[in-house]
């Protein structure tokens, strides 16, 4: 599948839209129109219901160490900046960056790479920001333009090395950016801090600046008192929560995929020291099965254990659950979800004041007279078990999800083209959207196959039954295998179709999107045979 077709389709269909199109779109913002809105919302409450509510928290879970709580929270996106302070977000949450003095474009610096072109004694390395092969075919097509070569004259132009990233290059001045005529024109890299900056009330002022949330999980944390204190769940437990977060990202692209504001669906699991390594390694494989649950079952999905020298020394295991997104080239994955042990961390940092992440053991970040750089709140955030007795700061098992991107990846894999006869038993080419029936938008549609004859009022009587129950749809204009295949295309698995028998024996066709099989059922057992398959 080419990305662009779906792009085309979610705007056709109205899944995503650019945030303000009319205004020309604003970059790294996206809208989600009327089908877009109830997949999302699908994703969400399916994660929602599967962590949360229809957790059984009597029955051990199949790998889980022991049984566990899950409870949620909803926290809002401002919260006090000391919060980023001690979470370590307002001095290291940053990207680098490059400027081109000459298209003033702006380039994450680890997303360029290139190679150095060389043509008779001039060496240049091109530099550009596509990967793939889309980044070879760019970068023979900037050198040949920088040295003026026609495709006749190709062989004079020489390639040094493979593609390369651009932090690797040392000398800037030999670089042409990936917009630009001239050498040189990228500025050194430069730290560029993501998060989103507002003030609250009426001045203006360093004391007034807030930050928008870049993560949902430093909310939780914060409120693990109040959860502790107002509940009775017990350790082992976990707090979920959804919500919008909001990065500055220097460069957002491939679609909703990196974007600046976005859904996050986090959990943040408490347990004890001892027992946390077996919890994340149940999280992590959960995590991964929530996914091919949901129908991202094949090879583009993978469980990737971050390398050692990936992990921040408190991190004793984190993992990326990786979708092979089509617009990454071949062999590349992009991340839906990671699953981080974060040891003491966080917790520790909102007590004692932020963590030095590079100390082992955990120290107190300090200024130059010796003091906390960054106080923590003072409260006490240990955890008394009151069976053993025992006081201890919890480990944390963080699987952290992102609603856009997984919205993404199960729009990516459902998308699927085959030949299906048309009305009149011609084979013609039908694009449909293979959803999980949990996520998709419209669950059934309803069709009298045509305006008269009594078939409307029998359908809309169907129609009637099933919508308090689910996402129902009803169309009586135009061709039956018209109206097929547009519910096809927004991944509607059951298609509900009155016929002239209907009004004799009281039976309907129901068809099944995927396998296009059709077959007669009562028209009062429509709920029930609609329900029993959407929860098979
Ligand atoms: P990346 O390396 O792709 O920027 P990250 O490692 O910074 O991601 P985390 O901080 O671990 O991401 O955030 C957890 C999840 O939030 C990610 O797995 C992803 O699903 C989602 N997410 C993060 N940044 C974005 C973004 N800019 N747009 C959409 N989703 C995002």
């Amino acid at each position: 599948m080419e990305m662009d077709q779906l792009v085309a389709l979610c705007k056709r269909r109205g899944f995503l839209f650019q945030s303000s199109e009319i205004y020309g779109g604003l970059q790294g913002f996206w809208d989600y129109g009327p089908l877009g809105v109830e997949l999302k919302r699908n994703v969400r409450e399916a994660w929602w219901r599967d962590m949360v509510t229809a957790h059984d928290e009597l029955d051990v879970q199949p790998g889980a160490p022991a049984t566990y709580e899950m409870t949620g929270l909803d926290c809002t996106i401002i919260m006090h900046p000391q919060v980023w302070k001690c979470s370590g977000h307002y001095d290291l949450f940053h990207d680098y960056m490059v400027d081109c003095r000459e298209s003033n474009g702006r380039y994450r610096y680890d997303q360029l790479q290139g190679r150095w072109a060389e043509v008779d004694d001039k060496r240049i390395f091109v530099a550009v920001n596509v990967s793939g092969d889309e980044a070879l075919k760019e970068t023979q097509r900037k050198a040949m333009k920088y040295f003026n070569l026609r495709a006749k004259n190709a062989e004079k132009l020489h390639w040094d090395g493979p593609m390369v990233d651009l932090t690797t290059i040392e000398n800037l001045a030999e670089v042409l950016g990936p917009d630009a005529k001239t050498l040189g024109t990228l500025t050194e890299p430069r730290e560029f801090n993501l998060m989103f900056e507002s003030h609250t009330g009426a001045v203006r002022d360093e004391s007034s600046k807030v930050f928008l949330r870049p993560e949902t999980a430093q909310g939780i944390f914060v409120n693990f008192k109040n959860v502790v204190d107002s509940t009775r769940v017990k350790i082992p437990f976990g707090i979920a929560q959804i919500g919008k977060s909001f990065r500055n990202e220097i460069t957002p692209r491939n679609f909703t995929f990196r974007s600046r504001e976005f859904e996050q669906m986090e959990i943040e699991f408490f347990c004890k020291p001892e027992t946390s390594q077996e919890w994340y390694k149940y999280w992590r494989d959960r995590r991964f099965k929530w996914y091919t649950d949901l129908g991202l079952a094949g090879e583009r999905l993978r469980l990737r254990d971050h390398d050692p020298d990936e992990l921040s020394h408190y991190s004793t295991g984190t993992a990326d659950i990786e979708y092979a997104f089509p617009f990454l080239a071949e062999g590349e994955f992009g991340e839906l979800e990671g699953v981080a042990h974060r040891g003491d961390f966080d917790l520790r940092s909102h007590m004692e004041g932020k963590l030095d992440p590079n100390s082992c053991p955990l120290e107190v970040e300090k200024d130059e007279h010796g003091q906390p750089r960054y106080r923590g709140s003072g409260k006490d955030l240990s955890y008394f078990d009151d069976q053993t007795k025992e006081r201890f700061i919890p480990h944390v098992i963080e699987p952290s999800a992102g609603a856009d991107r997984a919205t993404l990846a199960f729009l990516c894999e459902a998308y699927q083209e085959d030949e299906v006869p048309n009305d009149k038993g011609k084979p013609t080419k039908r694009v449909y959207l293979k959803f999980h029936p949990r996520l998709a938008p419209i669950k059934a549609a309803v069709f009298p196959l045509v305006k008269k004859d009594g078939m409307p009022e029998v359908a809309k009587e169907i129609y009637r039954q099933l919508k308090p129950h689910m996402n129902v749809f009803y169309d009586e204009k135009g061709a039956v295998g018209r109206r097929y295949r547009r519910q096809d295309e927004i991944g509607t698995p059951y298609c509900i179709t009155i016929d002239g028998q209907t009004l004799q024996d009281g039976t309907v066709t129901i068809r099944d999107r995927d396998t296009l099989e059709q077959w007669r059922i009562k028209t009062e057992d429509c709920l029930a045979e609609v329900q029993k398959r959407l929860n098979a």
